[in-house]
């Protein structure tokens, strides 16, 4: 019997284990705390804050699961084994959650929420008339798992929304970009500009000075990725002069965002604590069992992560 080992945090190990054996009641769960031998485990759940943090003894592991949509910390552990595949987290309530993240947030953005609260501390009644969402130009950066949700969600609220991803896409709805001459594109159109990609080595400081100076004046940031794709000094400026009118940042350079950091004080900066989504272990439980069929019938796993690149 396959023989999964639990590496997530020990705070959370009931809530995993009552829905990984609400799925799979005769599930080989290895908790921590309970003694094994390395070289029985099948599949290692990994979280990066859980208690496993020396990844060689798991060297002979049919899978590492992340329980983590993002991977790039997993991929900076040196011990990490170069033998087993790596698993990225993708499952429906992760997605659902960051959708409804975006979706509020680019509301927010979109009816100028943030412009008002300042109006109605000064006591003014400012008559102002957003465009409707067909009229609205937003753009999506990175078209998988979680982007790709967010933007069908945004094009069927009526938002004129455009996406870029690495490779070519075909998503109704959606006008989709790649490359250089894509990217490009998106930043001069995009009115509302959500990230949704992964840290890699060709995401980082992707939205540094020029890519904002060729965003339109006035324009929204919603970063739900990883801060390291935002050169963090540029935004600052952007947002002093006003070219850009509001970031909503979820995730920064260092978290917790030191108290000293001018994003938590700046007035065009909504600072939420990395809790754009989360994993879902009730739903993320379905995606863990069918890993662990695929694993069984000799399928190939999904959402693998291709070292190379880097998610
Ligand atoms: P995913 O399924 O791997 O999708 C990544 C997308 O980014 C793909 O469309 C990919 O293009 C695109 N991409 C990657 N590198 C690119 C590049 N150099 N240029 C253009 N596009 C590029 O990942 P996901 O599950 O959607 O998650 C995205 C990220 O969200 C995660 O890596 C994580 O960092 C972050 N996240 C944040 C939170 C939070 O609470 N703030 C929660 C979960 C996840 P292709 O499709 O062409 O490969």
């Amino acid at each position: 019997m396959t023989r999964v080992l639990y590496g997530g945090k020990t705070v959370t190990a009931d809530v995993w284990r009552s829905a990984l054996l609400a799925q799979r009641p005769e599930l080989d769960l290895v908790m921590p705390g309970d003694g094994h031998d390395p070289g029985s485990v099948d599949i290692v759940l990994y979280e990066p804050s859980g208690p496993i943090q020396n990844m060689a003894p798991y060297s002979g592991v049919a899978a590492i699961q992340s329980l983590w949509a993002g991977v790039e910390t997993l991929l900076r552990n040196e011990s990490l084994p170069t033998g087993p595949p790596l698993l990225r987290m993708v499952e429906d309530g992760l997605t659902l959650g960051m959708t409804e993240y975006v979706v509020g947030h680019t509301y927010r953005a979109h009816l100028g929420v943030a412009a008002q609260q300042k109006d109605q501390a000064q006591g003014i009644w400012g008559a102002w008339n957003p465009p409707l969402a067909q009229n609205r130009r937003v753009g999506v950066v990175g078209l998988g798992a979680l982007g790709r949700d967010a933007a069908e969600t945004l094009s069927r609220l009526r938002f004129d929304v455009s996406g870029w991803s690495r490779t070519p896409k075909e998503i109704g709805g959606v006008r989709c970009l790649f490359g250089e001459d894509g990217f490009r594109t998106l930043l001069t159109d995009s009115e509302i500009l959500i990230l949704l990609a992964p840290l890699t080595p060709e995401t980082e400081n992707l939205i540094d000075g020029a890519a904002l100076a060729a965003m339109p004046e006035g324009a929204h940031l919603i970063n739900a990725a990883r801060g390291p794709l935002i050169d963090e000094d540029a935004l600052i400026s952007a947002l002093d002069t006003g070219h850009i009118a509001t970031a909503t940042l979820d995730v920064m350079c260092t978290e917790p965002l030191p108290p000293e950091h001018r994003f938590w004080t700046h007035p065009n900066v909504l600072v939420t604590p990395h809790i754009a989504s989360v994993t879902r272990p009730e739903t993320a439980a379905v995606t863990i069992i069918e890993q662990i069929e695929r694993f069984e019938s000799g399928k190939p796993f999904l959402h693998t992560v291709e070292r190379e690149r880097g998610y």
